[in-house]
């Protein structure tokens, strides 16, 4: 049984909009419609406002009456992960100390797709915090991957990849902080866009670790999900690591192919570890780029073996900083029965945050601590360093980077629940990026036997989404 559907373009959805084939609204019915009948399997959505998307939808139709130019998403229904505020709705996170919380603002990328006329059915499932990898460290429930049932979506924008692969919406926004877009792009056979750190503001992002949280879309084509970056990037006076540089048009170049680019393999990301069903589709189309005239290149990040753990140090200990802010008086949940202040924060704390988030505060504590920060904190950082100087002697000599994007295919809601370092290496090949600050794009890049997708991983130079997206373009096509 499957529950996967080509959800509709965005192009096709706007333009039956602008010709009056269709309704705003009756393409919200069917979208809601959809998610009512699907969803009740995968579980992608924590909340879904069927009143609020219609009266957006309306107010389209009756801009579409009075014969107005509509704008770039007008009418295209956009689900949002439930780390991202929209005033008024609920934000959870993710998680139970969460509960019950409407922030009182909206995240600039969700402003921004409001005024592109995109149409929010509701907020999409989601790790908790955004740490995971399969989306099981959601305080409510899992989501399931709509290729197989029994499997995860990844994570930890599970909700968000599992919604565009049952064709629930034609777009949504993830986030992605060492391979919270990609991977679960990958495991679902979806586009999930990792933009370059400063291209899209974080502010309105509930934070996770504030140097490597990204905000991108995930869509089910290239080309939708450069529109929705399009959309989304740019400067923002209410985040000041947002970049000023201009946003260029995503679009322009995604049909020139590949002929004459030089395309980077990285021998560390074919080592050990890869499953063999991965290495072949990936080098299959790697071929097929060779045949279209692209030049391969061998090359050599030779500091990814010391990726992950940098990784796992610098992104708790932002996130032990960040998550200090939720202790029972500012948002959400508040622990009952507590007789003292003190008692109240421990308790709201204790009860409100699941298991793999104290384990983050723990060690994210413990890693900045006197005695431990020279030996944990600064090496990670200077690791990073290093990182980034790999990538960017290899951006000398090739345009992108093809990687696998996950070494496995999804696996089995509950496999590797009790083996964390198991599921931390679930993300050997997304966090470098993330470290770098580069861009990245997961697109499908065939099956396993057993039909579960495969993602090729793209990766560009910092502020290049347009090479990456003209790649992810012919592996596409090349794929199709
Ligand atoms: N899986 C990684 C983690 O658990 C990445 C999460 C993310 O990108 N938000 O930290």
């Amino acid at each position: 049984m499957t529950t996967v559907a080509a959800a509709e373009s965005i192009d096709s959805i706007r333009a039956a909009i602008a010709a009056g084939e269709r309704t705003a609204t009756a393409v919200a019915e069917s979208c809601l419609d959809r998610i009512a009948q699907a969803d009740a399997q995968v579980h992608a959505f924590l909340s879904v406002d069927r009143e609020f998307a219609l009266a957006q939808a309306r107010s389209i139709d009756e801009r579409a009456a009075k014969g107005e130019e509509l704008p770039v998403l007008a009418g295209v229904p956009i689900g949002i992960k439930d780390v991202l505020t929209l005033e008024g709705f609920p934000a959870t996170a993710g998680s139970k100390i969460l509960e019950g919380y409407r922030p009182p603002y909206t995240a600039t990328a969700v402003r921004k797709l409001a005024e592109a006329g995109a149409v929010f059915p509701g907020k999409l499932n989601c790790d908790e915090f955004a740490m995971g990898s399969s989306n099981e460290n959601s305080a409510y429930g899992p989501v399931h991957n709509p290729h197989a049932l029994d499997r995860v979506p990844g994570g930890s924008s599970g909700g968000s990849a599992a919604a565009v692969a049952a064709g629930m919406v034609p777009a949504t926004l993830g986030t992605d902080t060492g391979g919270s877009i990609r991977q679960p792009a990958s495991f679902c056979g979806v586009v999930g866009v990792l933009p370059t750190y400063g291209r899209v503001s974080r502010y309105g992002l509930i934070a996770f670790a504030s140097s490597l949280d990204r905000v991108g879309p995930f869509a089910g084509s290239v080309r939708d999900a450069a529109t929705v970056l399009g959309v989304i990037a740019g400067q923002d006076p209410m985040d000041a690591t947002s970049s000023p540089l201009p946003v260029p048009d995503y679009k322009a170049d995604l049909d020139r192919g590949v002929k004459g680019m030089r395309i980077g393999v990285p021998a560390e990301y074919f080592a050990e570890g890869l499953d063999a069903e991965v290495r072949s589709a990936i080098e299959g189309g790697i071929e097929k780029l060779r045949a279209e005239g692209a030049e391969i290149k061998a090359i050599s990040l030779p500091h990814t073996q010391y990726a992950i753990p940098a990784y796992y140090v610098i992104a708790t200990a932002e996130a032990s900083s960040n998550l200090a802010r939720f202790d029972g008086v500012r948002y959400g949940f508040r622990a009952p029965k507590a007789d003292t202040l003190a008692a109240m924060y421990r308790r709201t704390r204790d009860l409100g945050f699941g298991a793999e988030v104290k384990r983050r505060i723990l060690l994210g504590t413990y890693v900045l601590s006197h005695g431990y920060y020279d030996a944990y904190y600064r090496k990670a950082q200077q690791v990073r360093r290093l990182l980034t100087e790999d990538f960017l002697k290899a951006f000398g000599e090739v345009d992108a980077i093809v990687t696998p994007t996950a070494p496995t295919p999804a696996f089995r809601i509950g496999e590797k629940a009790d083996d964390p370092v198991s599921m931390y290496l679930a993300d050997i090949y997304t966090v470098t990026a993330s470290l770098a600050g580069i861009c990245g794009v997961s697109v499908p890049c065939g099956k396993s036997r057993e039909g579960l997708p495969i993602g090729m991983q793209i990766l560009g130079r910092h502020f290049d989404e347009g090479t990456i997206f003209r790649v992810g373009r012919a592996v596409e096509r090349l794929s199709a």
